[in-house]
């Protein structure tokens, strides 16, 4: 059976972490009709469960397609459970049978590789298998050991980047970046680690260690600066971490055991977080009721930008590092750049430039009415402690002209 056929991989899901937000019994009821759904479009062919979320269909290769794209197609309509409509994506993976290779489990693991491929496409992707994902596939594992023993052994750390006011590039914030340490001192980027964190719910705890973290330190520097510490802290919290339950009970307890207010945090989230699930909102709006700041980062990288303004909380806009790169030799995207420097009042916002390198791109953001940049011009990310030079530093010689 296995030798003639394909086994595409599916994993479907309707945002990350069902069972921990409506029950395991809406999250078992969704995977009936998810089954039912897949029963119907692959006919003959079978259909099994692997477990959680993932299933294997064995199909016939020639017509293979044509059955994915009727999996596609037959999970589109939403699905209601426990009271919430719930739109189910699915990623499926794609390996065949040849002549060379028989083994099902090989098989298995391949479509697996594959649909770890399509999970990060985008939605409703399918992605055959080739021989070099196994790369990626072993590069991923490494990396998920090294966040296990990151988190167990204390070998992450966040650097803070100044956000300044413009034009005179006084400290007006910090956004706080993760780092890891693998286990011979090398340093992994966020990059690297944090698509890896999200896919397998580690981010959910280093995220959480980042909030106590963050929380702590600007708590320690409002007691010994006063009012020289940096007036916000920003925190980049990924969908998951919007879809926990808990996320809410983390935000508090942080801030209750550091005594930071609420107002001097702020959650920066991207287009594609806020618009993951209808809870996503949701939590959005708890915490801008605890008084939490709420960013939207990377703006104009999304599809939806200003639309997003109506349906979401957003006290402040971060404009991408692509428009800020364009600004001197692409009338284009400055007129986007610019038209956004008027409406911020109008929209009720706050702007931060971010990515801004140069001394020309800081002044003619400063002309386009930004009042807030941050970047490499300005600071790169740094330790905790060279915020404090950072402050006497900025505090005399002006950064930029006015
Ligand atoms: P981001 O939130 O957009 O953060 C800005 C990134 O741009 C940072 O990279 C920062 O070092 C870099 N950057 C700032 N100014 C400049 C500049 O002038 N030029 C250039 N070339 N780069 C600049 P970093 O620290 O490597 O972080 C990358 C991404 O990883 C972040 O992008 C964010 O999406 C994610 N990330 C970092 N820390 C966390 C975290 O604690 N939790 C989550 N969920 N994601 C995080
Ligand atoms: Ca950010
Ligand atoms: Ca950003």
């Amino acid at each position: 059976m296995w030798t003639s056929s394909s086994p595409p991989r599916c994993n479907a899901t309707s945002g990350p972490a069902i069972n921990d937000r409506l029950g395991h019994p809406a999250g078992d009821q969704l995977l009936t009709v998810v089954a039912e759904r897949l029963r119907e479009a692959a006919g003959e062919a079978l259909v099994a469960r692997l477990g959680g979320d993932e299933f294997a269909l064995v199909l016939p290769s020639a017509t293979a397609a044509d059955y994915i794209q009727r999996v596609v197609a037959t999970m589109a309509p939403p699905v209601t459970v426990a009271g919430e409509l719930l739109h189910v994506q699915v990623s499926i993976g794609l390996a065949t049978a040849d002549s060379d290779m028989v083994d099902p489990a090989e098989l298995v693991r391949r479509a697996d590789v594959a649909m770890y491929q399509a999970k990060h496409t985008g939605r409703n992707r399918w992605v055959t298998y080739t021989p070099a994902m196994d790369a990626d596939a072993t590069e991923r594992a490494r990396i998920e050991r090294a966040i296990r023993q990151g988190l167990h052994h204390n070998r992450l750390h966040l650097l803070y980047q100044p956000v300044v006011a413009l034009p005179e590039g006084r400290l007006t914030g910090v956004e706080a970046l993760v780092r890891l340490h693998d286990a011979d001192g090398t340093v992994i980027g966020p990059d690297r680690f944090i698509p890896v964190a999200e896919a397998t719910g580690l981010i959910i705890p280093l995220g959480r260690w980042v909030l106590q973290t963050a929380c702590r330190q600007a708590a320690d520097w409002r007691r010994r600066l006063g009012a020289e510490a940096p007036a916000r802290i920003n925190i980049n919290v990924s969908a998951r971490q919007l879809d926990d339950p808990n996320l809410l009970t983390d935000v508090a307890q942080a801030l209750a055991d550091t005594g930071l207010p609420a107002e001097s945090l702020i959650v920066e989230i991207t287009e594609t977080a806020a618009l993951s699930s209808d809870a996503a909102a949701t939590t959005l709006y708890r915490l801008r009721d605890m008084g939490v700041g709420i960013a939207l980062d990377d703006f104009g990288t999304g599809y939806s930008s200003l639309s997003l303004l109506m349906t979401c909380p957003v006290d402040v806009l971060k404009v991408d590092k692509s428009f800020v790169d364009d600004i001197d030799h692409r009338p284009d995207r400055a007129a986007v750049v610019k038209f956004l420097g008027h409406s911020a009042t109008d929209l009720g916002v706050r702007l931060v430039a971010e990515g801004v390198e140069t001394l020309t791109q800081a002044t003619l953001l400063h002309q386009m009415g930004y009042q807030h940049a941050q970047g490499y011009h300005f600071a790169k990310p740094l330790p905790a402690e060279q915020i404090e030079n950072f402050i006497q530093r900025a505090t005399s010689p002006p950064v930029m002209a006015a």
